[in-house]
């Protein structure tokens, strides 16, 4: 706990705006809700629907189940699978159980999925920028044949890379990756192979970019940035780090109870950001956490207007 002093010492705070949910998360939260109205509890979900522990902790009360793989979920019962998108195997999997399915993943993913098959189907060998092992590269790396795509998470990766027909690469990306890495990645990737075709810019969702540009913003003044996030989200990770590049400090919190009171010790003024998958009621428990220690004096710091809304899958609207 953060003890407080009698006089209250005053602290500003600056808000980024844009942060927190993003048009993708609120959309996947949204199928899950709906599908458990629809079908009744319970509604499986594989994967977490986000990566919040909130989140999933508020819709298994609604009745949600969360599983890591298909063959967990029993025969009869719906499914929904996660924002960060599936190999195209698990689908397929579900429709030869007989499971009824809703796909949650996030459009500016299935878009990557389909340039994925578009190269491909084209004769390109895919060089996929990205972190192992996230669930979104999985799900991306699924959509094609095994040995089609090849994972770069370097620039060291980018120079160690051998293809067997430099003239017919593509490149794709990880939608919650750091803009600045990347744009570094691709230009070495143009470098070495200059007939790489590649999207203009590169994949990075708007969210994660605009979230980026904003605790750059704040990062710029503020001697400390708190992060709600999880620490298996890309984009939260993301935060912090271009945070840190500024030359501010910054931590990667869960929850306000997080918060040490040692990092707040002689500062003055702290940021406050969080990621694609975090709540706005967790930026609220910060800031009245804050509050009760402090004299706060808040200010929003806005880089840009968000009003992304994407559709909900047909047969859910009317649920
Ligand atoms: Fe979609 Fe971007 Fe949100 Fe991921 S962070 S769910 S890609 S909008």
């Amino acid at each position: 706990m953060i003890h407080s002093d009698k006089q209250k010492r005053q602290i500003d705070l600056l808000v980024a705006a844009p942060r927190g949910f993003c048009a993708g998360v609120d959309r996947a939260i949204k199928i899950v809700e709906l599908a458990i109205k629809k079908y009744g509890a319970p509604v499986y979900v594989r994967h977490e629907i986000v990566h919040n522990r909130y989140v999933v902790d508020e819709l298994k009360k609604l009745g949600a189940i969360f599983v890591e793989e298909l063959d967990e979920v029993p025969d009869g019962v719906p499914v929904v699978f996660s924002a960060h998108g599936v190999p195209k195997a698990v689908p397929h999997k579900a429709e030869e159980r007989g499971l009824d399915y809703l796909d949650a993943t996030c459009p500016l993913v299935s878009k990557v999925h389909r340039q994925a098959e578009r190269q491909t189907d084209a004769g390109r060998h895919i060089i996929f920028v990205g972190h192992a092992n996230h669930p979104e590269v999985i799900g991306t790396f699924g959509q094609v044949e095994d040995g089609q795509m090849t994972l770069v998470e370097t620039l060291d990766d980018v120079a160690a890379l051998n293809p067997e027909d430099p003239e017919a690469l593509a490149f794709l990306t990880q939608t919650t990756l750091s803009v600045d890495d990347t744009h570094a990645i691709v230009d070495a990737l143009q470098t070495r192979f200059p007939n790489i075709i590649g999207p203009k810019g590169e994949d990075i969702c708007y969210a994660t970019s605009n979230r980026q540009d904003a605790v750059k913003k704040i990062s710029e003044t503020c001697e400390l940035v708190l992060v709600i996030g999880a620490p298996n989200s890309s984009n939260s990770l993301r935060l912090v780090e271009v945070a840190e590049r500024i030359g501010s400090k910054a931590k990667l919190i869960q929850r306000a109870e997080d918060i040490d009171p040692a990092w707040l010790e002689g500062i003055s003024k702290i940021g406050l950001t969080a990621g694609a998958s975090a709540p706005e009621i967790l930026v609220k428990e910060v800031k009245n956490l804050l509050a009760e220690h402090f004299d706060i004096n808040e200010e929003t710091v806005q880089t840009t207007a968000e009003n992304m809304i994407f559709k909900l899958p047909r047969g859910l609207e009317t649920a």
